[in-house]
């Protein structure tokens, strides 16, 4: 059984490591930023509402994804365990996936968080071309992860949750330093 939070700037590489230990451990990757942009994709009513925010690089309000969340831990699938990524980005977000994961009685094991320097944050990411990765979308979601999601690393720090895994490496490199991080 694991579960796991992943943590890290936009670019920091989260997503694809997300996926690989996913994999590895055969259990769902839960990624909000690909739920959203699925249900952008497909004009869904919730779709409709997130895609202003999604494209500009704002967080996508609370409300609506804590009724996402909610929703996709409540699947059957999660039974074996699960990896978040972009999931909690902010204290409010952190403080539901508490209660909700009480409710579940569950227990998130480690939060892994991928450091990466800034200068290589942006040319990960402009060199990335997804439709949300313009240079001043791009600054944008940078200073949203500061002012937002880089407090939830000292909010699980605190708690004895934190790994934290230097991210600028090979691929394979952070994988095997967050499967011995972890003790997978
Ligand atoms: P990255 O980690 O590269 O910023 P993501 O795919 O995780 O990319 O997220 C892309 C966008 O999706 C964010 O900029 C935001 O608009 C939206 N989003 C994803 N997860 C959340 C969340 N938990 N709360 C609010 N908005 C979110």
């Amino acid at each position: 059984m694991t579960r796991l939070i992943f943590l890290g700037a936009p670019g920091a590489g989260k997503g694809t490591q997300a996926k690989t230990l996913a994999d590895l451990c055969a259990i769902p990757h839960i990624s909000t930023g690909d739920i959203l942009r699925n249900e952008v994709t497909q004009g869904t009513p919730l779709g409709v509402k997130a895609k202003s925010y999604q494209e500009g690089g704002e967080l996508v309000p609370d409300h609506l994804i804590l009724d996402m969340m909610r929703e996709r831990l409540n699947q059957p699938d999660t039974k074996d365990g699960w990896i978040l990524d972009g999931f909690p980005r902010n204290v409010t977000q952190a403080g539901f996936l508490d209660n909700l994961l009480k409710e579940l009685d569950q227990k998130c094991d480690r939060v892994v968080n991928l450091d990466v320097p800034d200068e290589e944050l942006v040319s990960r990411l402009l060199g990335r071309g997804r439709p949300d990765d313009t240079e001043e979308v791009i600054r944008r979601r940078l200073e949203v992860y500061r002012e937002q999601t880089a407090p939830l690393i000292d909010y699980y720090r605190d708690r004895h949750q934190l790994v934290s895994i230097e991210g600028s490496r090979s691929m394979a490199e952070v994988t095997a330093a967050i499967q011995k991080a972890i003790d997978l």
